[in-house]
């Protein structure tokens, strides 16, 4: 089942184009990578999806899916490293989707403690978020994120910042929820062999045109090759 069609989006900031017309779909279960070179606009056609910001033409179609139901985890910042709280407050946030709550409710408490359990971070769940490493804090976001919805997210280089032992780790969370929880992943990232790797679908930004379509078919681009070299038929 098709989940989400995007059809010749553009978004600018100010006079600045960041988007300039991209379409592609995502079906349930799919595991889409956006890749390409910095600055081609990745970041800013996730907030487009999200509705977090504008798009002066084209068209974003949810099938059978509310804005309610996506996940999002959005580059890091700083403010996010520092976020004074612990981890279980920071997970059972993701229940509140925008709505105030003056408390959560024992479902709440269940789903975060599901999505805990999920990302392995029972150990560290009374602990103070700001005190954790890179990965364990990623960890915990993708507890919240998944706390919002247990159909589609959208991660923002959820790996940036991390050593490459975790960064693998990482991927194969994020694979995990997409194999074995069936939740449909749209990530960004600028890390190719990554992509390739864990992605069924790639839509790749650049400056001189994009590339959508399966895996398989990304590898025998232009593209691929000059980023993969002799890795490309793999
Ligand atoms: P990517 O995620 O592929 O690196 P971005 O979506 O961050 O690309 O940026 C796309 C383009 O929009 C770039 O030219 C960038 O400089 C510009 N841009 C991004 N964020 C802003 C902003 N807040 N204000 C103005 N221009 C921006």
């Amino acid at each position: 089942m098709q989940l989400l069609k995007c059809e010749n989006i553009h978004m600018n900031y100010d006079s600045t184009k960041a988007v300039d017309g991209v379409s592609f779909t995502v079906d349930e279960g799919d595991f889409l990578c956006i890749v390409g070179e910095n600055g081609a606009g990745k970041s800013t056609l996730l907030k487009g999806i999200l509705g977090l910001q504008k798009i002066s033409e084209g068209s974003v179609d949810f099938n059978g899916i509310k804005k309610s139901e996506i996940g999002y985890l959005p580059q890091k910042t700083q403010v996010q490293k520092d976020f004074p709280a612990g981890v279980k407050e920071v997970v059972l946030s993701g229940r509140l989707g925008g709505k105030r709550k003056l408390f959560y409710t024992a479902e709440d408490r269940r789903i975060a403690q599901e999505n805990m359990d999920i990302m392995k971070i029972n150990s560290i769940k009374n602990k103070s978020f700001n005190e954790l490493s890179g990965g364990q804090q990623q960890r915990v976001l993708l507890a919240r994120a998944l706390c919002a919805t247990d159909r589609l997210l959208l991660l923002d280089e959820p790996t940036t910042g991390l050593d490459p032992f975790v960064t693998e780790d990482m991927y194969k969370l994020i694979s995990h929820l997409n194999k074995e929880h069936g939740v449909t992943i749209i990530m960004v990232t600028h890390d190719v062999k990554s992509a390739i790797q864990y992605a069924n679908k790639i839509l790749c930004m650049e400056h001189d045109g994009d590339f959508f379509g399966t895996t398989e078919e990304y590898l025998k681009t232009a593209a691929a090759k000059r980023i993969l070299g002799g890795d490309s038929h793999a």
